[in-house]
């Protein structure tokens, strides 16, 4: 049989590099994630594997040390990274941000400072936007650094911090007011905003003078992969580590990272809809009622092949904004649509997997069951269903403007 979500037109290369992680995912991540995330045991064995594979490099340029690979290489491995378990995907996914932040943004010093280490895995990063009182409205955000001497002091409290623990250099944007009014800062408040280059121990408590991550937040699943708070109380950060050595463009940095993001949520949702998919086929023909197979009964085939063409569907959106982006074109209409489906559809392909279990979809000896738990998150993350909807519409009305 032909295996759903193939891509076609691919290199010599990417198809090496996908294949190597599908194998990988096979022998060293699908045997051991169900177990380790009931235990929310982070997957160090794996993140090392990762490491040996380059993965941490993947985008980063080959002067830098990385693969130079592209957005699409990297899409179609978190895909098959998210088929084996999502919260490895999210291990990887801030780093590549951060790593992408700092190719288009950073000053000179900055990426040979930080590229090098985060292309062997040995610098980690992660990205904080999100407040206790924010998530879609970043504009809004309160945490604040105001400039003393060659130093910025950074007070505020961040949410939701992907790798919180892990990482050892965050991303973190605020609120600075520099050279503006506060009449003027209220009137463009994405101006005013400037990414820090934050460098830190890993683990918890306080983690640098000024900075502490509290602890992991217990979640409903996603488990593995630490998300925490993270505390600014009179963090002095130097000049030179402003995110491409110019106050002001921290929003604009973010959304430009987020974007990128956005394909890669999409190609989690691909992945984690892919390994439902494959739950759901197999257990159809193993579980008898009636006299047959329950994938012998028309409903559960119809459910087969719904799902399957949302696998199909969600995909072929995902490369297709990847690809757009490769291209050097704006993708910002199709990331936000290839994210908003893939998200959606995934949920829908996790629910009929579930159901097609029976009651033992219920049962945390079947993998299905972690996979029902994961697929929200993706609803959320980089952006929920409603802002990808606000993205579309927006872009929509400026493509197909009314001329009359
Ligand atoms: C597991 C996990 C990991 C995360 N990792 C990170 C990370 O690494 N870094 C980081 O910065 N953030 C991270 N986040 C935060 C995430 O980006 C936010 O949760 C997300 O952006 C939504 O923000 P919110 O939770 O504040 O919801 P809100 O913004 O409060 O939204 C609540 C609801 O209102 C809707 N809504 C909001 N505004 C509008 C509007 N204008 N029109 C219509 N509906 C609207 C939303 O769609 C949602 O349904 C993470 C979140 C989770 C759960």
């Amino acid at each position: 049989m032909a295996r759903l979500a193939q891509t076609h037109g691919l290199t010599d290369i990417q198809q090496e590099i996908v294949s190597t992680v599908r194998d990988f995912v096979d022998k060293e991540i699908i045997p051991v994630a169900t177990e380790l995330e009931h235990r929310d045991e982070y997957p160090q064995q794996i993140v090392d594997g990762l490491k040996e594979l380059g993965l941490f490099g993947l985008m980063i340029p080959e002067e830098y040390g990385g693969l130079g690979e592209s957005l699409l290489t990297y899409a179609l491995c978190v895909e098959e990274i998210a088929r084996g378990w999502m919260s490895v995907s999210g291990i990887i996914n801030t780093h590549f941000i951060v790593a992408y932040l700092l190719k288009q943004h950073g000053t000179q010093e900055q990426k040979d400072t930080f590229l090098p280490k985060m292309a062997l895995g040995e610098v980690r990063g992660a990205f904080s936007m999100s407040e206790p009182g924010l998530g879609s409205d970043v504009a809004a955000i309160t945490s604040k650094a105001v400039k003393e001497g060659d130093e910025y002091v950074l007070n505020g409290q961040k949410m939701w911090l992907t790798n919180g623990g892990t990482s050892t250099l965050v991303a973190v944007l605020v609120r600075s007011d520099e050279g503006h009014s506060p009449s003027e800062a209220a009137a463009a408040p994405h101006r005013s905003m400037t990414t820090f280059l934050v460098e830190k121990e890993p683990g918890f408590g306080e983690v640098r003078p000024g900075l502490t991550i509290p602890g992991k937040i217990d979640k409903m699943g996603y488990k593995g992969v630490d998300t925490t708070e993270l505390i600014m109380d009179g963090l002095r950060i130097p000049a030179n580590r402003v995110l491409g050595g110019v106050t002001g463009r921290g929003f604009y940095q973010m959304m430009d990272g987020v974007e990128v993001g956005r394909v890669n949520v999409a190609a989690r949702g691909c992945g984690v809809a892919q390994r439902a998919f494959e739950l759901g086929v197999r257990y159809a023909q193993q579980r008898h009622t009636f006299g047959k197979q329950i994938a012998q009964h028309q409903a559960i085939q119809f459910k087969l092949a719904e799902m399957a063409t949302k696998v199909e569907a969600a995909h072929a959106m995902m490369v297709n904004a990847a690809r757009k982006k490769d291209s050097g074109e704006r993708n910002d209409l199709e990331a936000g649509m290839a994210k908003y489906l893939a998200s959606e559809y995934c949920k829908e392909v996790v629910e009929d997997a579930f159901r097609i279990h029976g009651g033992y979809g219920f049962s945390k000896e079947y993998e299905i069951e972690r996979l029902y738990r994961e697929a929200p998150m993706l609803l959320i993350g980089e952006g929920t269903a409603e802002i990808q909807k606000m993205i579309i519409g927006r872009r929509l009305l400026e493509e197909y403007r009314f001329q009359g």
